[in-house]
């Protein structure tokens, strides 16, 4: 670890705030909170940009709210520890996701799908997350990071590769596995699968060679476009990618019992298709936010398997030139905040 500052404590952060949905964030001064109790507040270091976060900004997400900080793949240090946090040092590295905090007590709570739980708060969405220079956590909710792999390196790992993890458990164990949608996720979770021994097809938009080059970079054994059928039919696929018309194309790419999982939090309307698509128990579903034990699980996992995230750097004040740049796919891998 190198030079947490133990100065003065600041007074002030600077955000980049959506105050209207659609509108661009604004460059922001803020009073810095003093977290509450369970609370910690994290210095940030680097935070990802994640295709939530456009939607965010859409107000493609329902109830949205403004004014949000958005940001969920924070990287930061413990600089403030609210009253009955236990097991967090000042100074420590840690990361925010997505997940900000469940009720504990709902159904799906109790039946440890807390991924679902009925009153959930979600970083960067309906609590302010981490495009910013500090963010507030439930302290329960944050991962201890340690020391390993740079701030940058480590941001996207926080979403795409924590819900990319647990879309990759729920496609089951198949052997050949499709990832559709060949950004931030995709990138992660290739490196993942080849690890496991899997085979990986890569699926982009149709005629980007350069992605498709990208995939085989990352060990993809096939790469080509979302229009295209893989050389032989696949155990199971995942779908990062938003239009809808991609999960008749899955199943069409699918074996016999085949599972294509919906990884996005967003897609637009699935077009009508045959039931024959379907039919031969091949099995269609989503994926959900993610548990503690996701988390827990894919962190630990993550450097034995090594991997390496290809991110591409902007300053915190840039945040709108990020969000722009992924919404036209003008970069590989992922976009990380600095502030
Ligand atoms: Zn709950
Ligand atoms: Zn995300």
């Amino acid at each position: 670890m190198t030079g947490f500052s133990t100065g003065p404590r600041l007074t002030h952060m600077y955000a980049m705030v959506l105050t209207k949905i659609g509108a661009p964030l604004e460059w922001t001064e803020l009073e810095d909170a003093a977290p509450a109790a369970g609370e910690i507040r994290v210095a940030v270091a680097a935070c990802g940009v994640c295709r939530t976060d456009l939607h965010v900004v859409d107000g493609e997400l329902p109830n949205p709210q403004v004014p949000i900080i958005p940001g969920h793949e924070i990287v930061g240090r413990v600089a403030a520890i609210g009253a009955g946090v236990e097991g967090l040092q000042i100074g420590e590295r840690v990361g925010v996701p997505w997940l900000g905090h469940t009720c504990g007590v709902c159904p799906y709570c109790v039946m440890q799908r807390e991924n679902l739980c009925d009153h959930p708060v979600f970083t960067g969405f309906t609590r302010d997350g981490g495009f910013a220079t500090s963010v507030i956590a439930d302290a329960r909710f944050a991962f201890p990071l340690g020391e390993v792999g740079e701030d940058v390196a480590l941001a996207p790992l926080l979403c795409a590769g924590l819900i990319g993890w647990r879309s990759l458990v729920i496609a089951g164990p198949g052997k050949k596995l499709g990832l559709y949608g060949f950004g931030a996720a995709a990138h992660i979770l290739a490196q993942v699968a080849a690890w496991q021994g899997r085979s990986v097809f890569g699926f982009t938009r149709p005629g980007d060679l350069k992605a498709q080059a990208f995939a085989r970079g990352l060990g993809a054994v096939w790469a080509g476009g979302s229009d295209e059928m893989p050389p032989e039919p696949l155990d199971a696929a995942i779908i990062f990618a938003t239009p809808g018309g991609l999960v008749p194309q899955a199943l069409c790419a699918m074996r016999k019992g085949g599972r294509v999982v919906c990884a996005g939090i967003h897609m637009s309307d699935i077009p009508g298709f045959p039931y024959d698509v379907l039919w031969e128990e091949r099995e269609l579903l989503s994926v959900a936010n993610l548990t503690r034990q996701d988390g827990l699980d894919f962190l630990a996992l993550a450097p034995k398997i090594g991997i390496v995230t290809s991110t591409t750097p902007y300053q915190l004040r840039q945040a709108n030139e990020a969000l722009a740049d992924l919404r036209a796919g003008r970069f590989e891998g992922a976009a990380v905040l600095v502030p």
